[in-house]
């Protein structure tokens, strides 16, 4: 077992982390304000080969390595947590083409998104049931002659309006339960396809998101990514999406670990005394190290196993874990910085907020955690709201 990084892992990190430090920093508060997407970074990024990790360079990329890919997460994310959600959920859409696509949908999508020229996107959420929406799913895609008929709407999806390729889940067959559902590729523009309205959320504020409205839009057939989509896609995406997640979780709280850090050392209080010379500030910065260090060496876990793991234990635990330390740690940090913590003066009150929203993105926490728990007991992952047992596939 090798703790250490390799030399290339060790420059990709330093790379990002200086980039990040340069370009993201600066303006991230910006960002945050505006609620806007920050292209102009983005376009950097690309250049630097970070929209391509993920895909192998037959599809133009510079992967896949899933390894790669949760360092530079963690060194986004210490900048700007909300463009390092932007960049995983359309690393994971894009992931979902490579594993499931057909060679003509590869061919076609996967070498724009790995350049960088444009976002992916990936909508499963509903505004009448989100973390259930295996089982509540109102979005139907009805095969009419070459084209699917694809009628609903899609709520809170990340780069909403910002990218140019939507996997978009939609039920083909409601006799099937939740293995009646489709993933469709629909691009921007397609006819029938609107943005509805764009979220004003409290944090990850420059990973965009927005509702998406299908109106009879018909979607070509040979756009059909999968039928059935959601067991291969759920194989396909635990070992990318959850570590992510994770990794995310960690560039946030160690962010928020530097900036108490700096702070407590400069911030004079009482009789020439820093806050660094409490005990119980001191406390705080090793418990807020531990928690950053832990979460680090599960992603780093998660992403070492093979990407289809039969075992998605780590994986899951990878996405539970250093997102609820990083809300801790931003909770602690925002603590140690007291009321100047508070106010937009300063970075931790973003940390604070972005953090929260981490245990939201993509499957609630708490679903994280009764998906690994019902695996381990040997149960369907799933159950409806309820209790009942989920349909059978046929
Ligand atoms: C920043 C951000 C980015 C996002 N990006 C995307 C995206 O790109 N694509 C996408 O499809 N969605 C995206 N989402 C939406 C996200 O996936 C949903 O918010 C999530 O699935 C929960 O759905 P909901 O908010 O409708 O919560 P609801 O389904 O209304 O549930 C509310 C809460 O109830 C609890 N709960 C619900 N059902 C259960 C259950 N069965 N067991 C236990 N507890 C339960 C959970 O605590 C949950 O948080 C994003 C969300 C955020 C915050």
């Amino acid at each position: 077992m090798d703790f250490e990084l390799n030399e290339s892992q060790k420059m990709l990190r330093q790379t990002v982390r200086d980039f990040a430090a340069r370009e993201i920093s600066p303006i991230a508060h910006d960002f945050d304000k505006s609620g806007e997407f920050p292209w102009d970074c983005a376009r950097k990024m690309a250049g630097l080969g970070l929209f391509g990790l993920l895909t192998p360079p037959d599809y133009g990329g510079n992967g896949p390595d899933r390894f790669a890919f949760m360092i530079a997460l963690e060194e986004v994310a210490a900048a700007s947590a909300g463009l390092a959600v932007a960049m995983a959920m359309s690393g994971a859409a894009s992931a979902l083409v490579l594993a499931l696509g057909s060679d003509e949908q590869k061919a076609k999508y996967l070498p724009r998104l790995a350049k960088g020229e444009c976002l992916a996107a990936l909508a499963a959420t509903e505004p009448g049931g989100g973390a259930n929406y295996p089982f509540t799913m109102q979005s139907s895609a009805r095969l009419d002659g070459d084209a699917y008929v694809l009628n609903g709407s899609k709520c809170f999806i990340s780069n909403g309006g910002e990218a140019d390729i939507y996997v978009v889940m939609a039920r083909t067959d409601p006799q099937k339960g939740p293995m009646g559902i489709a993933g469709l590729i629909v691009e921007k523009g397609m006819p029938g396809f609107s943005l509805g309205k764009k979220d004003d959320k409290l944090g990850l504020r420059s990973d965009v998101t927005c509702e998406l409205v299908f109106q009879d839009c018909r979607v070509p057939r040979s756009n059909l990514l999968a039928e059935g989509i959601l067991m291969p896609m759920a194989a396909a995406m635990a070992g990318i999406a959850m570590p992510a997640f994770g990794a995310i979780g960690v560039g946030l709280a160690r962010a928020a670990l530097d900036a108490a850090t700096a702070y407590v050392k400069e911030r004079a209080v009482a009789f020439g005394q820093t806050l660094a010379s409490f005990d119980s500030v001191q406390y705080a910065l090793a418990d807020m190290t531990m928690k950053v260090e832990a979460s680090r060496l599960l992603v780093y876990q998660a992403a070492s196993m093979p990407e289809r793991s039969p075992d998605v234990t780590p994986a899951f635990i990878a996405g539970i874990y250093p997102c609820e330390a990083a809300m801790e740690v931003a909770h602690q940090a925002l603590q140690v910085f007291g009321t100047y913590g508070y106010t937009a003066d300063f970075p931790v009150e973003r940390y604070f907020r972005d953090a929260r929203g981490l245990s939201l993105v993509a499957q609630p926490i708490e679903l994280r955690k009764l998906v690994m728990s019902r695996i381990r007991l040997g149960l369907p992952p799933m159950t409806p709201p309820g209790g009942a047992p989920p349909a059978r596939p046929q």
